[in-house]
């Protein structure tokens, strides 16, 4: 089956592309395993030279690619530059730091000298979705690569012209052909190629972000393989709003943080608990932030949310949004699909909406907020914590110790006191429970894929 991108913003075909075949897997996967052995005996001045050459590439085509971006997956265009530019930085910062996190390390035994390396894995298997096209794969690609690894990119289909373009980024940037390679895989193949590949002893490890169904799929083969995995899934992060907070500054980064990238973001704010004394307040200046925002066409720098990525999910966010209704949410804006061409989603903001209510209970994927009112900090902490997710968690106060105090008592990879959640490529990233497990960005992300290896000479 050929692979056909849609424009989301207007329903047309962009682009056929054809995919590969078992043979055609089997002949990038041979080559990418040689390119990948040789490439991890490279001295690292040369790779951390390609990820310069990388990060000004990036910046020098920048307005093409989030073209590409904003075409294929609908973001507003300012949106799509940003996450270029973010990419660039993240080359920056470990083009900075890699000789640092990667030099051999003294460890002080009296017997002998002994030291800790850390050495290339390998070739990593990396399964992608297509809210970030290419932040996804560059905070995963950028550390691996430096660090002496080969990546063997699965990216989602509908995404699948930023996916050759990244290829084509890294072998023009002096990265050999096969050290980062697309393959072109679509349903219903995708379970069974990516299963035979992690089983392939020329696969060392892999890594997905995507939903948690996904993740299970990939963590069980990895599991029968012994092989790593790292798995960045799903959110439904709690912004906590508590009654000493800035109401007015907590509601405007609310609203960024529910609708930014049309609301596709793991770590976009979902579920929004307030203590009672404020709720009413925050609810007016949120819900008019919310209406305030331009929906429409992505290439228009009026516009702030655009539309959500495929038919599919926009169907599927309905329904969820049906079902919180008949289970006594209230609507305070939005509620439906836009009428016309595009798979437009109007901002929504559901109250009443707390366990039992499906928009609370499950990750909503798109414009949609769910607000529920806390009786005092204890309902707060019980609200947030009333999740199988655990990725971040923003919290609103006058005090920030007091925030960082109630963050302690809520299980995720990522509290922001006074801020919304973002990932920063000087800090970890990742989740907690169903929200996936390991680590991206910092030292931490980069070591994730290296063999950690004890040295002793006597
Ligand atoms: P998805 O349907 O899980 O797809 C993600 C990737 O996994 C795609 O390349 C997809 O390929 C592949 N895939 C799906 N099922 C698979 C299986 N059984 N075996 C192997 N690969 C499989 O997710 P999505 O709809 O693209 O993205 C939205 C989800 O990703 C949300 O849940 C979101 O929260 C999560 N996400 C998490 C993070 C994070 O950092 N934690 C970041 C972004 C998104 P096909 O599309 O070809 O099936």
């Amino acid at each position: 089956m050929p692979i056909t991108t849609v424009n989301p913003a207007t329903g047309a075909p962009l682009a056929r592309y054809d995919t590969h075949d078992d043979d055609r897997v089997e002949h990038l996967l041979a080559r990418a395993h040689v390119a990948t052995r040789a490439w991890g005996r490279t001295p690292l001045e040369r790779r951390v030279a390609v990820l310069h050459t990388v990060a000004g590439r990036l910046r020098a085509d920048r307005d093409r690619l989030a073209r590409l971006i904003t075409e294929e997956m609908g973001k507003p265009l300012a949106e799509a530059r940003a996450e270029l530019e973010k990419s660039a930085a993240t080359c920056d910062f470990y083009a900075e730091r890699a000789a640092g996190m990667l030099g051999d390390e003294p460890v002080d035994v009296p017997e002998a000298d002994a030291w800790v390396a850390y050495e290339p894995m390998g070739l990593v298997l990396a399964v992608m979705p297509w809210n970030f096209p290419f932040w996804q794969v560059m905070r995963f690609a950028v550390p691996s690569v430096v660090a002496g690894n080969g990546v063997f990119l699965k990216h989602s289909p509908n995404v699948t012209g930023c996916a050759l373009e990244i290829e084509r980024l890294f072998r023009a940037a002096g990265l050999p052909e096969g050290v980062l390679t697309t393959v072109l895989l679509a349903e219903p193949r995708v379970p069974e190629v990516t299963a035979r590949l992690i089983a392939d002893d020329r696969i060392a490890a892999v890594t997905l972000t995507g939903s948690t169904g996904a993740g299970a799929a990939v963590a069980a083969a990895a599991g029968r393989a012994v092989k790593k995995s790292v798995l960045e899934l799903g959110g439904s992060d709690a912004f906590v709003v508590l009654a000493d907070a800035d109401v007015e500054a907590a509601a405007a980064t609310a609203v960024r943080a529910r609708f930014l990238n049309a609301g596709q973001s793991c770590v976009c704010a979902k579920r929004f608990v307030v203590e009672e004394p404020v709720a009413d307040r925050f609810t007016a200046a949120f819900v008019a932030g919310v209406r305030a925002l331009v929906v429409g066409d992505p290439t228009d720098s009026r516009t702030d949310v655009g539309p959500m990525a495929r038919a599919d999910l926009r169907d599927g966010l309905d329904r969820q949004v049906a079902e919180s209704v008949a289970a006594g949410a209230r609507v305070l804006t939005g509620g439906g699909p836009l009428p016309g061409a595009g798979f437009f989603y109007r901002p929504t903001v559901l109250a009443d909406a707390g366990p039992g209510v499906a928009a609370f209970d499950e990750e909503t994927f798109g414009p949609v907020a769910t607000l529920t009112v806390a009786a005092d900090e204890e309902h707060a902490v019980r609200l947030a914590n009333a999740s199988p997710y655990g990725l971040g968690l923003s919290v609103w106060t006058g005090d920030r110790k007091r925030g960082a105090a109630l963050a302690r008592r809520v299980t995720t990879g990522a509290a922001f006191v006074n801020a919304m959640v973002v990932s920063d490529p000087r800090l970890p990233f990742g989740g907690t429970r169903r929200s996936g497990y390991g680590r991206e960005l910092a030292a931490v992300g980069l070591r994730e894929f290296v063999n950690v290896r004890t040295y002793w000479a006597a």
